[in-house]
């Protein structure tokens, strides 16, 4: 609720702070318990940012997380660490974030024995989250990092997240990295574990077709703002932000040499430095009037079943003409 982060810019001399970069702008949402959450939007617009905030891999200026009723870090709440175990993230970059000298088993296994399990039993559980990822842990267990592929990588990451048996996964651009057709295994697997272990899953990816394929919910994002929200059917249908019509016009490329390129919307993103006044979309948006350079429609928090987006003229940009407003008005 507001969760709010701004790093700031060092320059001069004194390396005092010149600016401020406006990642995450009092941003306000909802997961359910069960769903997954996806969340698009450009590169920029702060969607890793959110993901690092709710893991408190970095501080929120301000803003309040609530886990399960529980404030996260508050007197009466739950502490970081226990949310931290309870919640579990799985990144993009599959290699880097394993140890490249340790058997993958026992990276499955390290979380775990961190939190006081003995070796034995954390291996043992680490090989039947192997079977659970589908790799067999007899020929898997024991191999390093750079004996796997990319899929293979991003399993044991899964395996790895699974292991401090989470209850929710936050999963940033985590099948990105990979192949269409083993992007698509990864994601049945995916499917297949939350059913199982009655997860939640928060989806962050620039892929809009993956996100529709795996969301119960989008959230989309533009320069650290939210600016719809909803079920992810009636976002795909019937897009009610100008932002959002334009990313989902813009087909991606789906040639395979190209598909990591962001969907292009026309015209660059503003700095997050200095955001346009009002609307920050109000610079790239074919609808804009005076009022959005001059007003933020800001969404607040919503609920869960709603289906809302910030835009000052939402029937404009689903299609209308003012005039069959003025009409139909
Ligand atoms: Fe476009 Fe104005 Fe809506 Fe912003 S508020 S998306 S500028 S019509
Ligand atoms: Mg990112």
């Amino acid at each position: 609720n507001g969760l709010k982060k701004h790093f700031p810019i060092k320059g001069g001399i004194l390396g005092r702070t010149v600016a401020h970069v406006r990642a995450v702008d009092g941003i306000s949402f909802t997961v359910r318990k069960g769903e997954t959450l996806g969340i698009v939007g450009e590169s920029g617009c702060g969607k890793s940012t959110v993901a690092r905030l709710l893991m408190r891999l970095i501080r929120p200026d301000s803003g309040e997380q609530i886990f399960d009723g529980d404030p996260v870090g508050a007197p009466r709440g739950i502490t970081v660490a226990e949310m931290r175990r309870q919640v579990q993230m799985v990144f993009q970059d599959s290699s880097s974030s394993l140890n490249p000298r340790m058997p993958v088993q026992n990276s499955i296994a390290f979380g775990p024995m961190a939190f006081g399990e003995k070796q034995a039993d954390a291996i043992a559980m680490a090989r039947e989250l192997l079977v659970k990822v589908g790799l067999n842990p007899a020929l898997f267990g024991g191999r390093y990092p750079h004996e796997l592929s990319g899929g293979q990588k991003q399993r044991i990451n899964i395996a790895r997240a699974l292991a401090m048996k989470p209850r929710m996964v936050i999963l940033d651009e985590a099948v990105s990295a990979l192949d269409k057709s083993v992007e698509a295994q990864v994601l049945n697997l995916l499917q297949t574990l939350k059913r199982d272990l009655n997860l939640t899953y928060i989806f962050i990816s620039h892929d809009l077709g993956v996100v529709r394929w795996i969301s119960d919910r989008v959230m989309v994002m533009y320069l650290g703002e939210v600016v719809e929200i909803g079920p992810a059917d009636e976002i795909y249908r019937n897009p009610k932000h100008p932002y959002t019509r334009a990313l989902l016009d813009s087909k991606p490329a789906m040639d395979p040499d190209h598909r990591r390129e962001e969907a292009p919307v026309s015209g660059d993103p503003p700095n997050p430095i200095n955001p346009p006044s009002g609307c920050r979309f109000h610079t790239r948006c074919p609808f804009a009037e005076a009022v959005c350079s001059a007003k933020s429609p800001a969404i607040g928090m919503v609920e869960p079943h709603m289906h809302v987006a910030a835009c000052h003229m939402q029937d404009l940009s689903s299609g209308h003409t003012k005039a069959g407003m003025v009409l139909e008005g």
